[in-house]
């Protein structure tokens, strides 16, 4: 079975077709490594105050571990997180920067990711994951709490089995719903619409 990142989750919601186009028929995006690399630097530079004035004191933290390579073999899927936060309760919880502004929008699809990020550490630390959080880099470092649930996880794992059949049957999805993304899609002119 194919076994996929939490970043191509994120693809998926942003545009089912973008994961056909990048892992079926392997036509990267152009802008990913660019932004990749920037995002790195900006985050490097923030992470230490963040943590430092926030999150430790306020939700008894013991211990943390960064960049943190996960993998499940039970959802197929695997990432780097950027923290795990562990509660003194024997809980943890994912923190996940993000070189962003903050949007509604943005954070629904965040909060799917973070979900799998929570999936995955319970599978690797056997530990019980309820929350977890993101922080806006570009929104001076707001930082959102999600909470997760039996649902937030059930539909979670359907979208990881949607895109799994794209990338093992090749089955090309439908559009995004928002018509608006496509003027500046990097696969506008090979997309049927
Ligand atoms: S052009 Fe529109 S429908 Fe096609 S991949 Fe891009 S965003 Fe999705």
């Amino acid at each position: 079975m194919a076994n996929i990142t939490a970043s191509d989750v994120i693809e998926y919601l942003y545009c089912p077709r973008f994961i056909y186009f990048m892992r079926c028929l392997d036509i990267p995006q152009h802008e990913e490594k660019r932004y990749k690399v920037q995002k790195g630097r900006d985050i490097h530079l923030i992470k230490a105050e963040v943590n430092k004035n926030y999150l430790r004191k306020k939700l008894n933290v013991v211990r943390k571990e960064i960049n943190v390579p996960l993998n499940s073999e039970k959802y197929n899927i695997h990432g780097i997180l950027d923290e795990i936060l562990f509660v003194e309760d024997g809980s943890a919880m994912p923190f996940d920067y993000k070189f962003a502004e903050y949007k509604e929008k943005l954070f629904s699809t965040h909060f799917y990711q973070s979900n799998i990020y929570a999936l995955l550490i319970q599978e690797n630390f056997n530990a019980p994951v309820n929350k977890g959080f993101v922080c806006y880099t570009r929104s001076s470092n707001l930082v959102k709490e999600m909470n997760f649930s039996a649902k937030s996880f059930s539909d979670t794992q359907s979208l990881i089995n949607d895109v799994v059949k794209v990338i093992e049957t090749g089955y090309f999805p439908p559009k995004t719903k928002s018509a608006n993304k496509c003027p500046d899609c990097c696969y506008k002119n090979i997309c049927v619409r």
